[in-house]
């Protein structure tokens, strides 16, 4: 099974052709982050304990009911952005897959990627916030406290979201 999330760098197309070539037409799921164009709090501070599994990604609810059905043996590749990818990941352990069956490729979005949502993790009020597509070293607004948040370039393994911190932090009024 094949799942593409926005952000793909082509290498989607590059596993469809070679799976073709075997003479497989694999199942395809497409995920991607809604369109938004203003941040969206995603998940405040208080509410980390209910947090929404899919990330606010569409298609992983098709993705669940494919994998809860599935058959054994199932292979699972999976390209798109860097959280993009962990959350898909995460919800394919979730449905019983070992990370063995589990292929990934992953974007940097901006540097081997196109802009895509990101998810930001606010350092001073712990507000997830999901991005309109931006990439790493650009700057959001943090919908928990409002900050001017910088968007770091490393993204969280386990929790599949970038570090924001005060942009303005380091100019000293
Ligand atoms: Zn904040």
């Amino acid at each position: 099974m094949l799942v593409v999330c926005d952000g793909d760098d082509g290498t989607g197309e590059h596993w469809l052709r070679e799976i073709r070539a075997r003479g497989i037409e694999p199942l395809q799921v497409r995920v991607r982050a809604p369109e938004i164009t203003a941040p969206r709090l995603l998940t405040a501070a208080a509410g980390r304990g209910d947090q929404d599994a899919d990330r606010g990604l569409i298609g992983l609810a098709q993705l669940r009911r494919m994998l809860q059905t599935s058959t054994v043996g199932l292979r699972l590749l999976i390209t798109g952005t860097e959280w993009q990818v962990l959350t898909v990941a995460a919800v394919a352990r979730e449905c019983g897959l070992l990370t063995s069956e589990i292929r990934a490729s992953a974007t940097s979005p901006g540097i081997s990627g196109e802009a895509v949502p990101l998810i930001v993790f606010c350092a001073h009020c712990e507000a997830e916030t999901l991005s309109p597509a931006t990439t790493p070293g650009a700057t959001t607004a943090c919908a928990g406290c409002g900050r001017h948040l910088e968007i770091h370039p490393h993204v969280n393994s386990s929790q599949a979201r970038y570090l924001g911190s005060d942009a303005t932090a380091g100019a000293l009024t």
